[in-house]
């Protein structure tokens, strides 16, 4: 029996946030949502570490930049980090934040997938 991998996304826009729930359950991952990193990490106080984190930049309340600071210095590298920007300089505030991986918006579903399995961390990994 496999276990199904799970997303944590991080993302303010609304219709981005629920057109990724979707198409992530559509392709057999448990996804957890956050509108922003204040909640992604109020999340991670009552859920399992997931197996990558999609993580959006710019966000109200904390965004993705205090999100790493503290999702890093809590928790290690234990998880995969993926931004999602729209910046022209997305490897760069990937590299900022020490994120594997990046997806300049606006991204194509079947770009961000690859993405998600080039990176995701295996389940039984450390
Ligand atoms: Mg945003």
């Amino acid at each position: 029996m496999s276990e199904k991998k799970t997303i944590l996304v991080v993302e303010d826009d609304q219709d981005i946030l629920s057109t990724l729930k979707i198409f992530l359950e559509s392709e057999d991952y448990h996804t957890l949502t956050a509108e922003n990193g204040f909640e992604a990490m109020k999340l991670m106080e009552t859920h399992s570490l997931p197996n990558l984190i999609l993580l959006d930049m710019k966000m109200p309340v904390m965004d993705g930049w205090q999100f790493a600071i503290e999702f890093i210095s809590k928790h290690d590298h234990l998880c995969p980090i993926v931004v999602m920007t729209a910046a022209a300089d997305a490897e760069q505030r990937a590299k900022d934040i020490s994120a594997i991986g990046w997806v300049a918006k606006p991204f194509k579903l079947d770009e961000l997938l690859k993405t998600i399995k080039r990176f995701e961390k295996q389940p039984n990994a450390t």
